[in-house]
């Protein structure tokens, strides 16, 4: 039960340069809850938000091949004056069907004030995985609020 705010479309996606629409959802019957959703006019969404305390972007080739370990960066960026901890994740969507090693794996993380901190994870697709366009995604769990990112990844 969410109603839409106003579209804003001013951003442009650092990975493709389209057009980003930067969307809010009011919770209804607590105005206190919303969501804030980045969504390139091709990616898709991008990243999906409680609140503008941090801003996650994630970073990968746009193309990864069967068997072989690909490298995710994900970069969090603290817009607050105080320390923030949590935990963080990438992995790729229905991960566990397409035999993806380390999909999922939980760091420990910890940005200070007005910083950025990058943090890296190592992938690998089943060489058996169907070449497919597949969901890459990243979660940061900070003091309950839940923060995600996305971006498409293709299998060659
Ligand atoms: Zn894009």
């Amino acid at each position: 039960m969410f109603r839409l705010g106003p579209a804003q479309d001013d951003e442009r996606c650092a990975r493709c340069g389209s057009v980003i629409a930067v969307r809010t959802l009011h919770h209804l019957l607590d105005p206190g809850v919303q969501r804030t959703e980045r969504i390139c006019h091709e990616c898709g969404g991008l990243e999906d938000t409680p609140d503008s305390s941090l801003g996650l972007e994630l970073q990968a080739l746009r193309t990864a091949r069967r068997g072989a370990r690909f490298d995710v960066c994900l970069t969090v960026r603290n817009d607050t004056d105080d320390e923030i901890e949590g935990q963080c994740l990438a992995a790729v969507r229905r991960g566990s069907e397409l035999g993806v090693t380390d999909n999922g794996s939980c760091q420990p993380l910890r940005v200070p004030p007005r910083e950025q901190v990058a943090v890296r994870f190592g992938l690998r697709f089943a060489e058996t995985a169907v070449v497919h366009q597949y969901d890459l995604q990243a979660v940061v769990v900070a003091s309950t609020r839940v923060f995600m990112a996305r971006v498409p990844l293709w299998l060659r």
